[in-house]
């Protein structure tokens, strides 16, 4: 197969979504402020009906003058994300949305509580360029990057609804989110930089998560692994792998043929150095593909020693895929001999199956 490598680092087709007070910074928002005609305290009253109070309705933002709510409403709150479709799963635990962007375009987002901990999973891209083959979202290719607030939007709708107490389990706060939903985080760089502020900036800058508590996955951009390495922050790193060797991986994840996996794990081992975090890898284990036990052994050489967890993923078959989980006794026995090598491992909990669980898979259907 032919790597898309012109597609990697494309710039997005459509218009770009109307500005957003969480696309600004601190100070971006004071000068946006008094451009708009408003006091630049303004600023810090609005960032904190957002980001504390996940409100985004100016009407309700009671304490701004009756002729400052429209103004402020069209210059910092354009609606972004309208739900097209909300769905629950695992007894109310999983909300599933797909959202509609301003142009049209379809993008999802997971909220997934489990005990002690509540994981938001949000679309970094409306489609992905990088159209590994198992995957639903890469078969429609990339329509175009999100803007830093349509990502924290996301992030921000499933606090809402957390809060509200309607999602079982009662209210509650997200701790976790991972850019695992639709899309490439690293080909939507600085944008995903961007967003990963808001939502780690102490309220009312931003969301105030903790940065460990924030994941970014990637197919193995090296320039931007290696970019990320110099940015100061302490996420983890998802390093979606799939196969540890190139014959395979240039067909399963098609940027291999540019990058290699030993210049991905390279960048992978100098991420974790800098940033002591563990490097994550995804493997999405796929029946007679990838899932036999010369691969588990290749694997486990190439990881031992490194700090690194491995998180296999029992492939959700999209309808139609030629593609299928594994079978569960070569799925142990992969697992076995990771752990024969010293290489932590766990099997991921599939989430919201009875609903889709494969990315990009649900807006595919909606579109
Ligand atoms: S698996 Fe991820 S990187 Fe690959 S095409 Fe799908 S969304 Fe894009």
């Amino acid at each position: 197969m032919s790597a898309p490598v012109d597609l990697v680092f494309a710039a997005p087709r459509r218009g770009k979504p109307p500005r957003h007070l969480a696309d600004l910074s601190s100070d971006e928002r004071r000068e946006a402020l008094v451009a708009l005609g408003e006091p630049a305290y303004r600023a810090r009253q609005l960032s904190t009906h957002y980001f504390g109070r996940y409100l985004d309705d100016t009407a309700e933002m009671t304490d701004l003058p009756q002729a400052s709510r429209d103004r402020i409403g069209d210059g910092l709150f354009p609606p972004l994300l309208t739900p097209v479709r909300t769905l629950t799963a695992d007894g109310g635990a999983t909300v599933k949305t797909v959202w509609r962007l301003f142009d049209g375009a379809l993008v999802e987002s997971v909220l997934m509580r489990y005990p002690g901990r509540v994981t938001m999973c949000v679309s970094s891209q409306a489609g992905c360029g990088m159209a590994c083959p198992f995957c639903a979202t890469g078969q429609a290719g990339l329509t175009r990057n999100l803007s830093a607030a349509e990502i924290v939007g996301q992030v921000v709708a499933g606090s809402r609804l957390l809060a509200s107490g309607e999602v079982a389990g009662g209210p509650g706060r997200i701790s976790n989110v991972v850019f695992m939903g639709m899309g490439e985080p690293l080909a939507n760089y600085r944008t995903v930089i961007s967003a990963v502020r808001r939502l780690t900036d102490p309220v009312p800058d931003g969301l105030g998560m903790s940065q460990r508590g924030v994941t970014v996955s990637t197919v193995g951009l090296v320039p931007r692994i290696r970019q990320l390495t110099e940015e100061g922050l302490s996420v983890t790193l998802a390093l979606s792998l799939h196969a540890p060797d190139d014959e395979l991986r240039d067909e399963l994840v098609p940027v291999n043929t540019r990058w290699k996996v030993a210049e991905v794990l390279d960048a992978a081992w100098a991420y974790a150095e800098q940033t002591k975090r563990r490097v994550s890898i995804e493997y999405a284990l796929i029946r007679d593909i990838n899932d036999q036990a010369w691969r588990a052994d290749l694997l486990g050489e190439k990881l031992a020693g490194h700090l690194v967890h491995v998180n296999l993923i029992p492939l959700n078959p999209t309808p139609g895929s030629k593609w299928t989980a594994s079978r569960p006794e070569d799925e142990r026995e992969f697992v076995r001999r990771l752990e024969a090598h010293g290489v932590p491992v766990t099997v991921r909990d599939t989430r919201g199956q009875e609903i889709d669980g494969a990315c990009g898979q649900l807006a595919a259907k909606e579109a």
